[in-house]
C-alpha cells in the first residue's frame, strides 16, 4: 500500500504533537512542581518540537538549522526525557553524559566533512544517537518498574524499546539500502518511522504521566496510615498490618507478641512543658523505640500518648527484655528535659496464642498495661495466662483512650 502523507507531513504532525504533550506537562509541573521528572518532560517534548519543526522545514530554513540544529534539538531532548527518568527516580543527572554527545553531534552535522555531506551518514548518526538516549529511557523504565512495581513505568519501558527499534531498523535499512532520494517527499521507510514513532511517543508521555500519578497515590496512601507528628504507622495503618501479621503468625505457627505502651503521668510533661514538651516527648519516644526494633517489627501511634508494637519470632521473655530497655533508654533520655516531670514508660506486653485474633490480643496486652501502671509505672507486665486472668476481652477494637477516660477494665 503506497504512503499518503509525506515526510514533512509527518515531521509537522510530531512537531503539533510535542507542543500538545510539552504544554500539558508544563502546565502539571507549574501546578506541582515538586513533581520530580515532570518538568525534564515538559522541556523534553518542547524541545522535540523545536526540532522536529526545523527538520520538517528542511529546505524552507537555512540547512544548518534544520540539518544541525534540528537534529541536535531532538537529540538533546530525548536526553532530557532521560533526565526525567533519572530525576523521577531521585538519581544524579550525569550532565555532561547528554552534553557531549548532543554537542558532539551538533559539530558532526555542522562542520563541513564527508559525514555532514552525506545524508544517509547523517540518518546512521542521529538514529544511533536517538536510539542511544531511548535505550538508557527504557533501563531507568525496568529499575523504576522492579522497585515500585509500577504498571507505567512497564508501559514506559516497552513503548521506549519499540521507539530505539524503529530508530536503530531505520539506521540498518538506510546502511543497506540507502537513504533514497526525496527523503522529505513521499519516502516510505521515512513515513511509516514517523507514522509509527508518533502514536509511541504520545503514548509513552502518557506512561510518564501515569507514573507521577501512581507515585502520588503512594505517598497519599502511606501519609493516611502514617502519624503526621510521629512518623510512625497511625492506627489504622497498624491495624491494618497486624491484622496480615497475626493472620500469618497463626497459620504458620510462629510466635508474635503484642505490647502497649503508654507514656506515664503525660499530661504532667504537658502541663510544666507545654504542649510542645509533650510533643516532643511522643517523637523522641518514636525514635527510640524505631532504633531498638528490628525491621520487621510494627510501629504505631495507637492514641494520644500510647503506642503499639508487634514483634515477630521472639518468645515472652525475649519481648520482655525489649521493653524493659526501651523504658530504660527513654528515661534516660528524657532526664532532665522538663522541668519537675521525669517521663518514664509503662508497656504492657501479650504472646498470641492460638484462637487469639488481633482485637483480643490488644485486649490483653492492655490488661497487662494496666498492671503495668498498677505496679508503679516506669516498667513491664507481662499477661502470660490469659485463661488465668479470667479477664474477658471485647471482641471489638477497643476505641482510642481520650483524656481522663478510664482504662480498659479499670
Ligand atoms: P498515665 O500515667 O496514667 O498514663 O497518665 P497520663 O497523664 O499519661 O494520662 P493519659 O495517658 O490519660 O493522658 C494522655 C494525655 O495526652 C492527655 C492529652 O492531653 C495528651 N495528648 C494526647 N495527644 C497529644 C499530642 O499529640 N500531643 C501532646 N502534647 N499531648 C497529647
Ligand atoms: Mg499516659
Amino acid at each position: 500500500m503506497p504512503m499518503l502523507l509525506d515526510a514533512r507531513t509527518l515531521y509537522l504532525e510530531m512537531f503539533a504533537t510535542c507542543v500538545v504533550l510539552g504544554v500539558a506537562e508544563l502546565v502539571f509541573y507549574l501546578r506541582r512542581p515538586q513533581s520530580h521528572g515532570v518538568g525534564w518532560w515538559a522541556l523534553a517534548n518542547l524541545g522535540a518540537a523545536l526540532g522536529t519543526l526545523l527538520i520538517g522545514l528542511r529546505g524552507y530554513v537555512p540547512a544548518i538549522w534544520s540539518i544541525a540544529v534540528g537534529n541536535a534539538v531532538a537529540v538533546a531532548a530525548v536526553a532530557a526525557a532521560w533526565f526525567g527518568m533519572l530525576a523521577y527516580d531521585r538519581r544524579r543527572l550525569p550532565r555532561w553524559a547528554a552534553v557531549l554527545p548532543v554537542l558532539a553531534l551538533f559539530a558532526a552535522l555542522a562542520i563541513p566533512s564527508p559525514l555532514s555531506a552525506d545524508l544517509a551518514s547523517r540518518i546512521v548518526v542521529v538514529g544511533l544517537a536517538l536510539a542511544g538516549f531511548e535505550l538508557l529511557i527504557a533501563a531507568a523504565a525496568v529499575r523504576i518498574a522492579r522497585r515500585d512495581g509500577s504498571i507505567a513505568a512497564w508501559i514506559c519501558t516497552v513503548l521506549m524499546v519499540l521507539c530505539a527499534l524503529v530508530n536503530l531498523a531505520r539506521v540498518v535499512v538506510v546502511l543497506r539500502y540507502g537513504a533514497g532520494d526525496d527523503y522529505m517527499g513521499r519516502n516510505a521507510l521515512h513515513s511509516l518511522l514517523l507514522f509509527v514513532l508518533i502514536p509511541a511517543y504520545a503514548g509513552w508521555n502518557m506512561s510518564l504521566m501515569m507514573m507521577s500519578m501512581e507515585r502520588t497515590q503512594r505517598s497519599l496512601a502511606r501519609a493516611a496510615r502514617t502519624d503526621a507528628m510521629t512518623g510512625v504507622l497511625n492506627r489504622e495503618g497498624f491495624r491494618e498490618q497486624a491484622e496480615a501479621r497475626v493472620r500469618d503468625a497463626l497459620q504458620a505457627g510462629r510466635p508474635l507478641v503484642m505490647a502497649l505502651v503508654d507514656l506515664d503521668h503525660f499530661k504532667l510533661i504537658n502541663d510544666r512543658g507545654g504542649h510542645a514538651a509533650g510533643d516532643a516527648a511522643l517523637c523522641r519516644f518514636a525514635q527510640i523505640a524505631a532504633v531498638q526494633l528490628r525491621g520487621r517489627d510494627l510501629l504505631g501511634r495507637y492514641g494520644g500518648d500510647e503506642f503499639a508494637m508487634l514483634l515477630e519470632d521472639i518468645d515472652a521473655a525475649q519481648a520482655e527484655r525489649i521493653a524493659a530497655r526501651l523504658c530504660q533508654r527513654f528515661s534516660e533520655a528524657m532526664r532532665g528535659v522538663v522541668d519537675g516531670a521525669s517521663p518514664t514508660l509503662s508497656i504492657g506486653v501479650a504472646v498470641l496464642e492460638p484462637d487469639l485474633t488481633l482485637d483480643t490480643l490488644i485486649g490483653f496486652a492492655d490488661v497487662a498495661l494496666y498492671r503495668a501502671k498498677a505496679g508503679g509505672r516506669n516498667g513491664v507486665a507481662l499477661v502470660r495466662d490469659l485463661q488465668a486472668l479470667g479477664a474477658t476481652v471485647p471482641p471489638e477494637s477497643p476505641a482510642p483512650r481520650r483524656d481522663g477516660e478510664a482504662l480498659l477494665f479499670d
